[in-house]
């Protein structure tokens, strides 16, 4: 089962992994967008780290919708309100209680990557956050490794599709050849939460 410090621990390492890739992500940021991806996800998992540390809600959910509330609060760019809604609607899905199955969370993060669909309205395909979490999900029930691998994968994938939302997407053509940063930080979210579960 897993508690509320077992969440800490992925959104803490979350940000650790985003504070040491910003660099990266902003300049993947760079040729298909306004090069502030990293800056945009590094001000917010610090604040989520801070807040985490501060408030130190003890049930799962509550960890993720704390977590979702910061990110919409502190981050500007399209990648905060969904960040924001995939970790609250997560969070919500996993209720009160004070230990959850990776069953439940596989369910949960389902229910939170189609939140972020319907905000967003990106499909499979569209080069977005959504390559590498879509498959991530799909591949959760089987392993955490499983679904790191997934998204990692999903990631890079994305190079050789033409943008469908987002910034990138006012490019047309030209966005391709580019792997998407939001796939690719959305990678670096599923690593982190393999990392959780190793520790
Ligand atoms: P901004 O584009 O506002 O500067 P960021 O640079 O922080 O925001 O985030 C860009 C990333 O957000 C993109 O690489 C893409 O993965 C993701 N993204 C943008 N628009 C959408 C959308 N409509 N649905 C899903 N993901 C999106
Ligand atoms: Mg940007
Ligand atoms: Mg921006």
């Amino acid at each position: 089962m897993l508690d509320a410090d077992f969440f800490r621990r992925w959104m803490t390492a979350t940000a650790v992994s985003v504070d040491r890739e910003a660099e990266r992500l902003t300049a993947l940021d760079s040729p298909i967008g306004d090069a502030d991806h990293g800056s945009n996800l590094q001000r917010g998992f610090t604040a989520v780290a801070a807040a985490l540390e501060k408030e130190a809600p003890d049930t799962p959910g509550a960890v993720l919708t704390l977590a979702g509330r910061q990110l919409i609060s502190t981050v500007g760019g399209a990648s905060g309100p969904l960040y924001g809604t995939l970790l609250r609607r997560t969070g919500k899905a996993l209720g009160d209680a004070a230990e959850v199955s990776e069953e439940q969370l596989t369910h949960a993060l389902r229910t939170g990557v189609e939140a972020v669909m319907q905000l967003g309205g990106a499909a499979p395909g569209d080069k977005t956050m959504i390559d590498a979490l879509v498959p991530a999900v799909d591949a959760l029930g089987e392993s955490f490794a499983a679904a790191r691998a997934a998204a990692e994968e999903g990631a890079l994938a994305t190079t050789p599709l033409q943008a469908r939302k987002g910034r990138a997407s006012y490019l047309g053509e030209r966005s391709i050849g580019h792997q998407d940063p939001g796939a690719t930080s959305s990678a670096l979210l599923l690593a982190a939460l393999a990392e959780a579960a190793d520790e």
